[in-house]
């Protein structure tokens, strides 16, 4: 099963330093070559290459200063829905620059933010629309409802189930949902128990993947016949967790194991969202309703910052009262932004304009992936919608520190394609506007890479 960077591979390595470290060929880190006032990202100096400057986005490239157009194959991290500076949503918000940059959202509300509430609310089937500022505190904000919605009720229930290999943030809650790996150990000891069960990660041609399945729902009733307060998944793709995919069959089981308990199921949809999986909302495929969803990345068609949770009538209600103890005291300075609701307005409008973009993904990926997967090096092919993805057979730490996926990411950078593996989990996930040349020059550079590993 695809976990990214296992907790017991962590406590193996004799020591912690030795991780940062291995890429020894480059791990001295030359000051002149990075900024000497940014502090990047998810970023190891010691072992990374400095960051280029990229003047402009268009489409599915990104260029930069002094090197050819670079494809942009993840999408920027996942959140560039339609193409880099997408003149649809960049005219959008601008004109409402012109009109309302910001407004508190406590005392006011504002023709954009009811715009988008009311879309998302038909499009999702819950209709209450929370505003945060990115997926971490998306979450944050759908655990803490959940939560308080049991004490509310006056039927307090504790316990939070989670998958093996999620990931939903980084911010303290939504860490603790997240599998406990390296980008958490330091923190081990601030982090809220939460009981986990395996996620039955399957791929084409996957002969296990019902065992696995029955596995794995027999491990969730057990966990359920303690009081849940709420089961959190990424529906069909666990993406930090190295792309790991599931049938949106068993997302189905779940669901009605869930709902049996009584338990509130939380869909992190924020990598998945907005049609990366090939519907507008992966939880559609499953045939399921969540009772609260988080959504981000893809929401302002990647433009901007913004996060929501989209809560039931029937979750709302619990919280209305003369008690203000019952009250979601909880809000961001910049709550429900207006260039960014005009940018997801505008970015939906997108969406609804031309479906088969995002409906029609997944078969543009397999005609690639057929071939592909006949490699050597190339194991667990797995596709859902936008998202295609494999592993690399390969020598050394399996997971996130595994090296090759640092040495394709190079050779495809020199090559034009732009790739950040998760470890031995090569993906690509590209904007819909990707062409098809595009497209195959993505899975030509992965094909010839796989030589130079
Ligand atoms: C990226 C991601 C998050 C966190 O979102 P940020 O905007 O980076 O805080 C949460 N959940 C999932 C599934 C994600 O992919």
């Amino acid at each position: 099963m695809g976990k990214a960077m296992s907790w017991h591979y962590l406590q193996t390595t004799t020591s912690k330093i030795s991780l940062f470290n291995l890429n020894t060929s480059s791990m001295n880190f030359d000051s002149k070559e990075w900024n000497p006032n940014l502090w990047p990202p998810f970023t190891q100096i010691a072992s990374s290459s400095p960051p280029q400057s990229v003047w402009a986005g268009k489409g599915a490239l990104l260029l930069r200063q002094s090197a050819p157009p670079l494809i942009d194959a993840i999408s920027s991290w996942w959140v560039t829905l339609h193409g880099h500076s997408h003149p649809y949503i960049a005219t959008a918000i601008a004109e409402q620059a012109q009109e309302l940059e910001q407004v508190i959202f406590a005392d006011f509300t504002h023709p954009q933010a009811e715009k988008l509430a009311k879309r998302l609310s038909q499009f999702t089937g819950l209709q209450r629309l929370f505003f945060s500022d990115n997926g971490s505190t998306a979450v944050e904000v759908a655990l803490k409802i959940a939560y308080q919605w049991w004490q509310n009720k006056c039927e307090p229930r504790h316990q939070l189930i989670a998958f093996e290999g999620a990931y939903h943030g980084d911010t303290f809650g939504a860490m603790s949902l997240g599998e406990r790996n390296l980008f958490n150990a330091p923190f081990e000891k601030m982090l809220f128990p939460v009981c986990r069960i395996p996620w039955p990660a399957t791929w084409r041609e996957d002969q296990k993947v019902e065992q696995k399945e029955e596995f794995v729902l027999n491990q969730l009733e057990q966990k359920l016949e303690t009081a849940t307060a709420a089961v959190i998944l990424e529906p069909l793709v666990q993406g930090a967790g190295g792309m790991s995919m599931v049938r949106p069959k068993f997302l189905q089981k779940v669901a009605d194991r869930v709902k049996q308990a009584g338990a509130l199921l939380i869909a992190d949809e924020v990598l998945t969202g907005f049609g990366r999986c090939g519907t507008l909302f992966a939880f559609k495929q499953a045939d399921i309703q969540p009772d609260l969803l988080a959504l981000s990345k893809g929401l302002t068609g990647g433009f901007l910052p913004m996060g929501v949770t989209m809560a039931s009538e029937e979750i709302f209600s619990a919280f209305i009262g003369d008690d203000p103890q019952l009250t979601l005291w909880h809000g961001h300075s910049f709550t429900g932004n207006p260039l960014g609701c005009a940018a997801a307005n505008a970015s939906l409008d997108l969406l609804q304009q031309n479906p088969q973009q995002y409906q029609q993904f997944e078969a543009r990926h397999l005609l690639h992936l057929k071939t592909l997967e006949k490699h050597p090096k190339v194991k667990q092919t797995r596709v859902t919608g936008t998202i295609a993805a494999f592993n690399l057979e390969v020598d050394g730490p399996q997971g996130y520190l595994n090296l090759a996926g640092k040495t394709l990411k190079a050779y495809a950078m020199e090559s034009g394609v732009f790739l950040r593996p998760l470890g031995n989990v090569v993906y690509l996930l590209p904007p819909l506007c990707i062409n098809d040349s595009q497209l195959e020059q993505c899975y030509s550079t992965i094909k010839k890479g796989l030589e130079v590993l």
